[in-house]
């Protein structure tokens, strides 16, 4: 079963589990954005799915999108 995610437990999890910010006040599911603020002080655009599973926890900068296989 998913857990049912709400976005002050979307917060709490990037605040654990990263040194990225969320910036987005609002979750409206998971294929939705969501606004990150990175340690590097770049924002960047994710959806949760792929910030939590995907380990993708920075911005572009810092951790470069992989190529494509
Ligand atoms: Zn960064």
């Amino acid at each position: 079963m998913n857990k049912r995610w709400t976005i002050d437990k979307i917060k709490e999890f990037v605040e654990k589990n990263s040194k990225s910010k969320l910036l987005t006040t609002e979750y409206l599911g998971f294929s939705q954005k969501l606004l990150f603020k990175c340690e590097c002080g770049n924002n960047f655009e994710k959806t949760f799915t792929k910030f939590k599973n995907k380990n993708q926890r920075k911005c572009d900068v810092c951790q470069p999108p992989k190529e494509p296989n």
